[in-house]
């Protein structure tokens, strides 16, 4: 029997990868403290296959930030601006110069911009882009692949080497700037397999027997248009007289019938299907009578959620593949990468929710599980499945009858009861400036929540230091003049972990972290069950900075698409009723802020193009539902009250209708540094409603003059008519200090009133 998984955490089970990192950076340790720390974390994680039981195991799947650049340097896809690599590898000068190098890549540094980063596909991880040019002369420059197999083998342990594919990689990177237009990475494919054989070459002589060349591309359009350029490069790499066996693996969605004909016709040995993301896999794979005398990769085990596998669908799923392949290896649907590592870190966690979930060390138990009752036919085997198909009981509140019935009531999408009208109508200033949310999170801020929630400070004394904060946040506003004021957000440790904390159906965990970059680390909350609202979770915090100001303050909710964005949500209805019932939640909340006199209520959408599905086709039903929460959540209000949604980015090419159809009166954008394109598209697309294009980058701690505020607004009058103009910087303040807060808020206050001036 075999059983594998495509990759796995790397940061460790209790984020040493972070705590090193950082302290490495922060000069309180030194390259060789940083490389042990590496060296124990990639053991363990071997060492913990090995106790699972899992027989073929990964290796290369650990990065110091992220495997993308190591890819590009393994191949010195380096641009000129970081420099050569050092000379020589390995221990003293050299390593700290190599490890400058890579963090420069990935951070930047005073001189020198970071490659850009990116979402990885739809997960929440975040990759580094290759700049890559007509000049890149990929070589084999690194030996990281060859010194992890090394490594493990000298602890006895063979593996797999695992290494983002040749056409990943190239459809991932862009153009260097001054590559010729039109010029594609894709033109560099032959010399990228030149030297992806080299490597294959090299394991072969160190002596691994399989590799894994990643493929994910081949779930999205753009990737499954190439089944030529697949074809050719694996046909090339299959071609290599001395090799390891070579598994293509694919994940986050089916690939099709052609790349999977094309990959037929190559010699590798073994193909990777997602048959979680893209079950259609399965008939797509009978469409083309199998894959004859290679081995299937069959990852069953979904890699990117919490939910224990129900291993009798599993089975089921699996058993009509048998005929199919040479042989099938039963596997995660990606790498587990992107769930927690081990759910016995979890001490708090309600029995009933707990035997439901599986991080990724449960998930390595669930593929030997599945790849044994394969294979064997022993009692000890038919008894574990007869045990894990066991019903799981309910867990308290897991079904909500009330809240199932008023959401059938509701019916659609309600319409909104408001009259011909975007801004709430009355009279209200022209270009009104606001902000987007959040003020400055200082340090005093955090330690007030934290002491709070390790009980050393009781609700009182929490209550009155929050107040006191809103209180100045709200006399500073009030100084710099602003129009539609914020109380701040200052309980809030997070904009969906806040809301998770306060709504039936979610818990939240202690050690539950996925990178999100680099030493970036998450902790999504989960959402096991139907959604409810015990109580009014903003009302008090709003009204009470209302309560101190004649200014209208802006109520402040995180929206539908984006808590389950940033959760891992239950997989056993469809996403779109999930929503539903988090706007119901929602519209709750934004009726009673409502009747408790809050004017203006922005409903935050930051992830809303983050969900979007990879593949075109499924496109429009997402937007279909991702809009009609939206609405639910927010439909209710009356005419006088002023809706806002806000948006973390600006490139809305793909979804510049859906933002006109969530039916918003203010929409706010991060703008500032796109100047002001967006503006124009959502005209162009007939969107007619308030726009605030941020103003300015709150991103970057430089304060911008008034003058270059000045020039962004008066840009975008371009495009949008002033009365539909509003005035915000182009993302919320926590991260930023007051010390830039403060004159950049003046600047953009005054640039207003100078533009007003002149209309
Ligand atoms: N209201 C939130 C804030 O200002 C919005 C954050 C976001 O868009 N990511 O912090
Ligand atoms: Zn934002």
């Amino acid at each position: 029997m075999t059983a594998t998984a495509h990759g796995y955490p790397r940061i460790g089970p209790d984020r040493e990868l972070k705590k090193a990192c950082e302290s490495y950076w922060a000069g309180r340790s030194t390259a060789a403290d940083l490389d042990a720390v590496a060296a124990r974390l990639r053991r363990d994680v071997w060492e913990d296959f090995r106790a699972a039981g899992v027989d073929e195991i990964p290796s290369n799947t650990f990065s110091y930030y992220d495997h993308v650049l190591d890819t590009a340097l393994l191949f010195d896809a380096v641009p000129e601006r970081f420099g050569p690599a050092p000379r020589g590898e390995g221990a003293g000068e050299d390593r700290a110069a190599e490890l400058e190098r890579y963090f420069t890549l990935a951070r930047g540094s005073d001189d020198t911009p970071p490659l850009e980063m990116t979402k990885w596909f739809d997960t929440n991880y975040h990759y580094l882009v290759p700049e890559l040019s007509p000049q890149t002369r990929f070589r084999l420059a690194g030996t990281k692949p060859l010194s992890e197999y090394n490594q493990a083998k000298g602890l006895g342990i063979e593996t797999r080497p695992v290494l983002v594919g040749p056409l990943t990689f190239l459809l991932l990177a862009k153009p260097a700037a001054g590559a010729p237009e039109g010029w594609s990475p894709l033109q560099l494919l032959d010399d990228l397999v030149e030297v992806y054989g080299t490597l294959l070459g090299e394991l072969a002589a160190a002596g691994a027997r399989q590799v894994q060349l990643d493929e994910p591309i081949l779930a999205t359009d753009e990737g499954r248009e190439r089944t030529a350029e697949l074809e050719r490069a694996y046909a090339a790499l299959g071609g290599r007289p001395r090799r390891p066996e070579i598994t293509v693996s694919t994940y986050f969605g089916s690939i099709g019938t052609a790349a999977l004909e094309a990959l037929k016709r190559t010699p590798v040995e073994r193909i990777g299907l997602d048959l979680v993301a893209g079950p259609e896999a399965a008939d797509e794979l009978a469409a083309v009578s199998g894959l004859g005398d290679k081995t299937l990769v069959a990852g069953v085990v979904d890699g990117r959620n919490v939910w224990r596998t129900d291993v009798s669908a599993a089975l089921a799923r699996l058993g009509p593949l048998l005929g199919l392949a040479r042989e099938v290896v039963v596997s995660t649907s990606c790498s587990l990468l992107h769930v927690p590592v081990d759910l016995d870190a979890e001490t708090d966690l309600d029995p009933a929710i707990r035997a439901r979930l599986a991080f990724a060390r449960q998930k390595l138990d669930e593929v030997v599980l599945l790849g044994r009752a394969l294979s064997a036919d022993d009692e000890a085997t038919a008894a574990q499945i007869a045990s894990a198909r066991a019903a799981l009981p309910e867990p308290e509140g897991f079904r909500d009858p009330q809240v199932r019935a008023r959401l059938d009531a509701l019916g659609e999408v309600p319409v909104r009861n408001r009259e011909e009208r975007w801004n709430g109508g009355g009279e209200r200033q022209v270009l009104p400036t606001t902000t987007i949310g959040s003020f400055p999170q200082t340090a005093e801020i955090r330690k007030t929540r934290s002491e709070h929630r390790a009980g050393r400070l009781s609700d009182e004394e929490y209550t009155a230091r929050m107040r006191a904060e809103i209180d100045s946040v709200i006399a500073l506003q009030e100084d710099i003049g602003l129009d539609v004021l914020v109380h701040g957000e200052p309980e809030r440790n997070d904009m969906v972990q806040y809301f998770a904390e306060r709504l039936g159906g979610f818990v939240t965990t202690q050690k539950g972290w996925v990178q999100s970059y680099g030493s970036r680390c998450v902790r999504p909350p989960i959402l096991y069950g139907d959604v409810r609202r015990p109580e009014p979770m903003t009302v008090d915090w709003a009204v009470y900075a209302q309560s101190r100001t004649s200014k209208p303050v802006k109520g402040m909710l995180t929206g539908p698409v984006t808590i389950l964005a940033w959760s891992f949500v239950r997989d056993d209805q469809p996403l779109a009723d999930t929503a539903r019932q988090v706007a119901l939640a929602l519209r709750d909340e934004v009726a009673d802020l409502e009747r408790a006199g809050i004017r203006h209520i922005q409903v935050d959408e930051a992830a809303l193009r983050e969900l979007l599905p990879l593949r075109r086709q499924d496109r429009q039903a997402y937007l279909d539902w991702a809009i009609g929460a939206f609405r639910l959540a927010t439909s209710g209000v009356g005419a006088s009250t002023t809706v806002h949604t806000h948006m973390c980015y600006s490139e809305f090419g793909r979804i510049v209708g859906a933002i006109e159809a969530l039916d918003a009166d203010v929409t706010s954008v991060e703008a500032a540094r796109s100047h002001m394109e967006l503006v124009d598209d959502l005209e162009r697309a007939g969107y007619r409603r308030g726009i605030g294009p941020g103003v300015y980058d709150i991103h970057s701690p430089r304060v911008p003059s008034v003058e270059e505020i000045e020039e962004s607004l008066r840009s975008a009058l371009r495009a949008v008519p002033a009365d539909r103009l509003w005035v915000n910087p182009d993302c919320g303040l926590k991260t930023r200090g007051y010390t830039e807060v403060e004159p950049a808020l003046r600047n953009m206050v005054e640039a207003a009133r100078r533009v007003r001036a002149d209309l």
